[in-house]
């Protein structure tokens, strides 16, 4: 008899044994999918954890529906990292499976099944894919455990697998997230004159349109220097002709038009050198090595625009010729477009972009290239999702702008953050980091201090542009004077009308948290409020409506206040729309655009407002946080933050160090060519954090910062633990804090911060109450989690809080 432990997908404590026969067994390897029965007679996507011949001790092993591959899709190193998660961030290895696997690899009785609705080929199909097929024609939409009454239910799963890669069939959940990705415009010959010996015969389609003719000579003369599909707009450059002659052309079905994805163009040939380090450049990546010799991590902290990007393509480098697999990661996908660009100059084919934007089949592709080691994904460029691929030999990993909050997971679990695992996976496949930054984050620089990590600093730009003069306006005076001119101060009004006119760009920040506006009463005070959470509604002018950032709940603007009945109701506050509104009006000739949340919800609206700043096509941007992270503009001259003292103001331990690195970060996307200015309007000019801004002293800053978080006990020199608790009614929850409130300080005592009520109370009707353990050094963490682990097991099983939902979250953000 053999038995192999299995992780089903779900948020269960401890693995299932099943029961395999010899046949299976000797098919099975670890890390391969089976289809088994679980629960009420459903189907799950399981993993093979172990192979054995114990059967389990409080249950009889069900058999196995089916092995799923012939090939293991998850490997043991894989396997060590996803124990580690589980371990250390208290969640479940099903969880972390869930996560770290593409959804339709892990096709369950739930899943919703659609048919594609471009898929004609059905020749192709066996009769039992024909079967699926016609039973979602006729309902559109199935999920997977009806399927069994019309098929054999143990093969549905491997049967469904065939169809979703034949691309008949797709995920319901898909359709939500299709990425529409950006296409570039190609031009071919036309298929009708293909043949060499046509050729002749082409241009007596032209003899008497002079420009067209020319246009066709220089497409072949383009055609001849390179095996590469030839941009549309390469083309009209090279010939210099417009597109109208160019597209009569294509009327004429000479040429073709086609498009490729831009992230998904090879390159034969067209491998861009690598640029030629400058010496300050060369030295830090010398240092790097060097300190790779006895150090797995390497902190290099160089201000914005030092040249980092070109010393990870050095590093990159030499990890390929190596035959080294390489890990980019990036905190944002936004971010992954001018980085891919970049980095496709150098790696052409190798390179494989992942996210959660793609589409599932192109996420599969590149699980299994990396899988399989191919030439294609030596170099993957991807958010914190992408650290679980498959990698095989990894030699190397890139955290860029390692000190972004957004690595952090906090939703679903497993809540962990990526350069901490990232870390983790490296040393299992010992492999080196490198942490990347211009502002870095507390924990790694004390890490580094601490001589965990080694430390390299760029301290120039690169060509030795200066780095942004940061001038600070007190506001606080300016509004006594009443000389504000809405928000704006006299002295960044002129600074943007000199930039304007020297046809410079200009950013204006603001920050995202608080001052929405809100539409209040003058009368009594009162503030619409969202009926399902605990926050005002804020306007959103565009739409004429009030809205819930947290629940996206509506309702529409009323004249009369909704207490008192007044109908002197005012609009307080201020947000990016507003600051639009404003600087337009001040500037009505300046292309004015705005980006935060509202204006990128579209897949691809956060491109297109960088693509159109970065061809010039808008003068002044308006824009949250999403402006800080490592964009690279030329011609912005000038930055304007509008109010940096919301960010200072936030309750949270890390409040100050993000607002040092959120300003910092925008400060520095101005003159990145030539020295840039920076406008800071505060009614806190003499703020320690905003004179170190200023004054560019991030050493200053983490001093400072170091010794409070010493003295109240927090990371890196405390470990933090933080508990949610969230229920749908006040009493039960309240009743529960407190059971578990007592609980965690018999064992913990003083180290328990709390039950406090979070700044948002409630969201989604459900009540929240947040408590915090503080870990000292010297106490065991392992320990810790243990006791965590064990109350939390006493509290749910007191029947009044079952239904409370308990949230760990180990490291919180
Ligand atoms: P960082 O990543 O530190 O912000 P980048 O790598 O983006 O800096 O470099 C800033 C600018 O300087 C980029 O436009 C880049 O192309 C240019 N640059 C950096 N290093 C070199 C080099 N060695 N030779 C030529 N240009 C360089
Ligand atoms: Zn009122
Ligand atoms: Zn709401």
């Amino acid at each position: 008899m053999y038995f192999i432990n299995v992780i089903l997908p779900l948020a269960l404590p401890r693995l299932y044994t099943y029961q395999v026969d010899d046949k299976e067994v000797a098919l099975l390897k670890p890390g391969m999918r089976v289809a088994v029965e679980f629960g009420k007679r459903k189907i799950y996507t399981a993993l093979v954890h172990q192979i054995h011949q114990n059967p389990p001790l409080n249950y009889e092993a069900k058999p196995i529906h089916q092995i799923i591959d012939e090939q293991a899709l998850v490997n043991e190193m894989q396997l060590k990292h996803w124990e580690w998660m589980a371990d250390y961030y208290m969640c479940s290895l099903g969880e972390v499976y869930k996560s770290a696997v593409p959804s339709s690899l892990l096709l369950e009785s739930e899943t919703v099944l659609i048919k594609n609705e471009n898929f004609i080929d059905e020749n192709n199909l066996s009769s039992d894919e024909f079967l699926i097929i016609e039973a979602l024609e006729n309902h559109q939409q199935l999920p997977i455990d009806q399927l069994s009454s019309i098929v054999d239910g143990k093969k549905s799963l491997s049967l469904i697998r065939q169809l979703i890669e034949k691309n008949a069939i797709r995920l319901k959940e898909e359709i939500n997230e299709i990425y529409q990705p950006k296409l570039e415009k190609y031009i071919k010959l036309h298929s009708h004159w293909e043949s060499p010996d046509k050729i002749a015969d082409i241009f007596n389609e032209v003899k008497r349109a002079a420009k067209q003719r020319d246009a066709l000579m220089t497409y072949f003369s383009i055609k001849s220097t390179t095996q590469n599909p030839i941009k549309f707009k390469t083309l009209t450059e090279s010939a210099l002709c417009s597109a109208a002659v160019i597209n009569a052309l294509v009327e004429k079905e000479l040429l073709e038009i086609f498009y490729i994805q831009v992230d998904r163009v090879r390159f034969d040939n067209e491998i861009e050198k690598a640029k030629i380090l400058s010496q300050k450049q060369i030295v830090a990546f010398d240092q790097i090595n060097n300190q790779f010799n006895d150090k797995s991590v390497v902190l290099l902290k160089g201000v914005t625009g030092s040249g980092k990007t070109e010393i990870y393509v050095k590093l990159i480098q030499e990890q390929l010729d190596q035959h080294k697999q390489v890990l980019y990661l990036l905190p944002e996908i936004a971010l992954t477009t001018q980085i891919i660009q970049r980095l496709k100059k150098y790696f052409g084919n190798k390179i494989a972009v992942y996210h959660s934007k793609y589409s599932l089949n192109e996420r599969v592709e590149v699980w299994n290239n990396v899988l399989n080691s191919k030439e294609s994904a030596q170099l993957v460029v991807g958010v914190r999702s992408s650290g679980f691929l498959p990698f095989q030999n990894l030699g190397l990993i890139i955290v860029d702008e390692e000190h972004e909050p957004s690595y952090k997971q906090v939703e679903p679990s497993p809540r962990y953050h990526a350069r901490d695992t990232s870390i983790v996976l490296a040393m299992i496949h010992n492999a080196k980091v490198l942490l990347g930054s211009a502002t870095p984050s507390l924990e790694s620089f004390y890490n580094s201090l601490e001589d965990k990590y080694g430390f390299v600093t760029l301290e120039n730009r690169f060509g030795d542009v200066q780095m942004p003069e940061i001038e600070l306006v007190d506001i606080k005076e300016i509004h006594r004077k009443k000389r504000m001119n809405g928000h704006f101060s006299e002295r960044l009004i002129q600074l943007i009308k000199e930039a304007l006119h020297q046809k410079e760009q200009v950013i204006l920040f603001q920050n995202r948290r608080g001052y929405a506006p809100v539409l209040a009463c003058k009368t009594c005070g009162v503030t619409p409020q969202c009926i399902q959470c605990d926050v005002s509604l804020t306007y959103h002018k565009f739409a004429k409506e009030l809205k819930c950032h947290y629940c996206g709940y509506t309702q529409k603007v009323t004249n009369s206040c909704v207490a008192c009945g007044s109908d002197e109701v005012v609009f307080l506050g201020f947000g990016t729309e507003q600051i639009e509104n404003e600087i337009q009006a001040l500037f009505p000739e300046a292309n004015v655009a705005r980006m935060d949340y509202d204006t990128t919800k579209g897949k691809h609206s956060y491109e297109r407002i960088l693509e159109q700043f970065q061809q010039q096509e808008i003068d002044i941007l308006v824009g949250t946080q999403m402006l800080s992270k490592g964009l690279d503009f030329n011609k912005v001259s000038l930055v304007g933050v509008l109010n940096a003292d919301s960010l200072l103001n936030f309750p949270d331990f890390r409040a100050h160090e993000r607002s040092y690195q959120l300003l910092v970060q925008v400060a520095g996307r101005a003159g990145r060519t030539k020295r840039g200015k920076v406008i800071i309007q505060t009614y806190n000019p003499t703020h320690e954090i905003i004179e170190q801004v200023a004054a560019h002293d991030y050493l200053k800053m983490a001093e400072t910062q170091l010794k409070e978080r010493q003295q109240f006990q927090y990371p890196p020199f405390y470990k933090t633990i933080n508990i949610t608790l969230k229920h749908k009614n006040k009493i039960t929850l309240d009743e529960g804090t407190v059971w578990l409130s007592k609980a965690l300080k018999n064992t913990f005592g003083n180290q328990v911060l709390g039950p406090t009520t979070p700044v948002i109370s409630k969201i989604r009707n459900k009540y929240i109450k947040e408590m915090l353990i503080k870990i000292p050094f010297n106490q065991s963490l392992q320990k810790t989690k243990i006791a965590v682990n064990q109350l939390k097991i006493s509290f749910l099983s007191i029947a009044a809080f079952r239904s409370i939902q308990l949230i760990i979250d180990v490291d919180s953000y």
